[in-house]
């Protein structure tokens, strides 16, 4: 491990696609496997990040972000491996923020132990809902009690870093059993909450059954009623909201998260992960098959990058800046104008002059200082905001 206070920050995620058994709302890339699959694919993590140490020679790994899937599922040994493989070939902020995803039912006091030692400060445990009949309308394993044995094993241990994850918009839901789970939660004071908007997602069990009407959303207003709640009972929490979907008790945002959406480069490891460094956005194979056929001992001296990934796009200048902006307005806090000059050298308010000035009129921007930021009403409609600002 080494530490220099001249390199770039970069952040790496290893993806992790193993799952006990497929949710009903999930489109992720994950799935159930077998044990010798599982060792497989960590046996070719292990060279991806072996082989691609020479990228980022320059920079510094300043988050690790193990996700999936859902990594508590496979030994921890595989984690333990993945991070001892991480930090002898790259440098290593002294501050390095790791973060693991967790189920309820696969987290044991054992694996909590071992992700400590190895290194782990932060967790976040994907329970979704509190309410049984949720859990299982969402296809999770796991009930309410594991989640708490969970979260108190995790304690014991010493994680002071949690964060929770919670649904909304589940069908059946109501604002009653939607605010049940989310007190519950807060109760047990963690220092961070990401709670997501369930979309019904194409090619899932859920399309089907919302297709066939085996399954009702809560209605529009009940769905405003859940966000009026989310609102008055994370400020009684003390939780901030710092993102679309996240809050946080102050010194809490998550670092990884927070770099992915202020233009931080990042390096994914694994089954369909992204990354982006040096003006490129690359995939990597979805496919567990073509993934694991990949040699990656001739990384490096290969010219032709496409055999590696599913995608690679070389950024232009507008791409960049349109980044910038889709990822910069999820944050509560905004775009800072003077960091986009940095950046561009162009003028955020000259860029924007006519966009700003119609959703400023309207009150779904706000400028405070040198940032502009969406507001709550904005949050709202933001995705109509951000296809008007969006530069062709
Ligand atoms: S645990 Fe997470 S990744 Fe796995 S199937 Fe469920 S939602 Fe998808």
């Amino acid at each position: 491990m080494c530490y220099n206070m001249y390199m770039n920050n970069i952040e790496i995620y290893v993806h992790i696609p193993f799952c006990e058994r497929k949710c009903n709302y999930c489109d992720f890339v994950s799935f159930h496997s077998t044990y010798d699959v599982i060792d497989k694919y960590i046996k070719q993590l292990l060279k991806e990040i072996e082989y691609k140490k020479y990228l980022l020679n320059s920079y510094e790994v300043s988050s690790i972000y193990i996700g999936g899937g859902t990594p508590s599922f496979i030994d921890s040994k595989y984690i333990v491996y993945i991070l001892e493989s991480i930090f002898s070939n790259y440098n290593i902020s002294k501050n390095i923020e790791i973060s693991i995803e967790v189920n309820p039912n696969s987290i044991t006091l054992t694996k909590l132990k071992s992700y400590f030692n190895a290194g782990i400060n932060r967790l976040s445990i994907g329970l979704q809902s509190t309410n049984e009949l949720e859990l299982k309308t969402l296809g999770r394993v796991h009930n309410y009690n594991d989640f708490l044995i969970a979260y108190n094993n995790a304690i014991h241990v010493g994680f002071k870093n949690i964060n929770v994850d919670l649904i909304s918009g589940i069908p059946h839901q109501t604002p009653d059993t939607y605010k049940k789970s989310l007190k519950q939660v807060l109760m047990l004071n963690p220092k961070h909450i990401s709670i997501y908007n369930l979309i019904i997602e194409n090619g899932t069990p859920f399309k089907t059954m919302f297709d066939n009407n085996e399954i009702q959303l809560p209605l529009e207003q009940d769905l405003l009623k859940m966000d009026e709640i989310t609102k008055d009972l994370t400020s009684y929490y003390r939780l901030n909201r710092y993102e679309i979907s996240n809050y946080a008790k102050q010194g809490f945002e998550c670092k990884h998260n927070l770099g992915y959406w202020s233009d931080v480069p990042y390096l994914g490891f694994g089954l369909n992960s992204s990354s982006y460094y040096n003006g490129m956005r690359l995939k990597n194979k979805s496919f567990i098959i073509n993934y694991l056929n990949i040699d990656y001992s001739k990384y490096i001296t290969t010219k032709d990058k496409s055999i590696y990934y599913d995608e690679i796009l070389y950024l232009n200048e507008i791409d960049h800046i349109n980044d910038y902006i889709i990822t910069g307005f999820r944050k509560t806090s905004g775009i800072d104008i003077n960091e986009f000059k940095n950046t561009f050298n162009k003028d955020f308010e000259d860029l924007f002059k006519t966009a700003l000035k119609i959703y400023q009129g309207m009150g779904f921007i706000n400028k405070n200082n040198h940032f502009y930021y969406l507001t709550d009403e904005g949050f709202n409609v933001s995705n109509k905001i951000l296809s008007d600002l969006l530069l062709k």
